[in-house]
């Protein structure tokens, strides 16, 4: 077996996830972390989209900000199995060597990103919160919350290539779209076998009924254990209703059955990042701030004037969210009616 130093690792990688040709937002926003990283290195950021059919995504990885896009089409690589995904990945690697391969922290990243690092021997930090370049070493800084999120840690994978992360959506921002940008494509060819998929697609049985996609809204109105019950989520119903927002929760509300876990924001819910989001009797406990910090404008309200929600908050409100919450709804209907007067 023929050892390959670390230095023969060159290049930052991003993994473009599709299903059924449909791009996750998520690779977009890590082309954009990748460009900063491969800027600080003074290397190249590429994206590797596999799949079948699906080569008009690389203009989209260009737009987002790819240099170059390896692309590999196959039949086997049609529906998502981890066998195929991460035997293509794998070979990607180890013939082109990246430095760092980023992957998003949905379930089709997390599964193959965990196989990938497996087969690669190599280190792997799940649920990043930011990624940064020690100018020293090079070496990729990987910071996510570990002890129940009430410490964060920055690790480094000193010893093995390439150095892997997963990161959740809308952690980054998704960075501009450059209409035009052009890039090169390499097409790889890899020989992969049906029989060796492991599993077989016999049918997709897509989810039917009102899914939320809490990640991807633009106005987010939160309760927590403050709200004392599930009745009186229909005040925050309301003010959602009013400003066309989505309903959200804090661990608390989700754990005394007001709200299904879906709708939990933080550490072990989703993470968000609305143009608005009201945190409505919720404390601000770190492990829900890591989930909604990064929302543009954030409007707490809460009866205690230490709580420490009011240290992200853009607006404070101390109050009692019965008395707040139906003012505020009132006031967006009336300057709503107002303005489309
Ligand atoms: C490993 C781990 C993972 C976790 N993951 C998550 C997660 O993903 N998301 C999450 O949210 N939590 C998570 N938690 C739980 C977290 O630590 C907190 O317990 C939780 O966020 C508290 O929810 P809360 O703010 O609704 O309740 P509380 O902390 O009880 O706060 C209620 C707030 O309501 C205010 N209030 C009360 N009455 C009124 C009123 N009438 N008007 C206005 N304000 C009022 C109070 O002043 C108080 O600030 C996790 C914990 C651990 C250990």
């Amino acid at each position: 077996m023929t050892t390959v130093s670390n230095a023969e690792y060159r290049g930052v990688w991003v993994f473009i996830e599709q299903v059924a040709g449909e791009p996750a937002p998520v690779s977009w926003e890590l082309l954009g972390a990748g460009r900063q990283l491969a800027d600080a290195l003074g290397v190249e950021l590429a994206g590797v989209l596999l799949g079948q059919g699906v080569a008009g995504l690389v203009s989209e990885a260009w737009a987002y900000g790819a240099d170059r896009v390896y692309l590999v089409e196959d039949p086997v690589l049609g529906p998502y199995r981890t066998a195929p995904y991460a035997r293509a990945l794998v070979e990607l690697v180890q013939r082109y060597r990246p430095e760092i391969l980023l992957l998003g922290a949905t379930s089709l990243g997390r599964d193959l990103s965990g196989a990938v690092a497996t087969a690669l021997g190599t280190g792997l930090t799940a649920d990043c919160t930011g990624l940064n370049i020690d100018p020293a070493t090079r070496l990729l800084e990987q910071t996510r919350p570990v002890f129940g999120g009430n410490v964060m840690a920055t690790i480094l994978c000193q010893r093995h290539r390439p150095q892997m992360a997963t990161v959740r959506p809308r952690v980054m921002p998704l960075p501009p779209r450059q209409e035009g940008r052009q890039g090169e494509l390499v097409r790889v060819g890899i020989a992969l076998k049906e029989e060796e998929a492991l599993a077989t697609v016999l049918k997709v049985i897509e989810e039917k009924g009102k899914a939320i996609y809490l990640d991807r809204a633009e106005i987010i109105v939160a309760g927590g254990r403050g709200l004392g019950s599930r009745e009186n989520l229909r005040l925050l119903e309301e003010l959602a209703g009013v400003l066309g927002g989505t309903l959200g929760a804090s661990r608390a509300a989700v754990e005394a059955g007001w709200l299904p876990p879906e709708y939990q924001v933080g550490q072990t819910g989703i993470t968000v990042r609305p143009k608005v989001y009201f945190a409505i009797g919720i404390s601000g406990a770190i492990q829900h701030l890591v989930g909604m910090q990064n929302s543009e404008v954030i409007v707490a309200i809460n009866k205690d004037p230490e709580a420490p929600i009011f240290k992200v908050a853009t607006y404070g409100i101390i109050g009692d969210f019965q008395e707040v919450v139906p003012a505020l709804t009132e006031e967006f209907r009336r300057q709503l009616a107002a303005r489309s007067a």
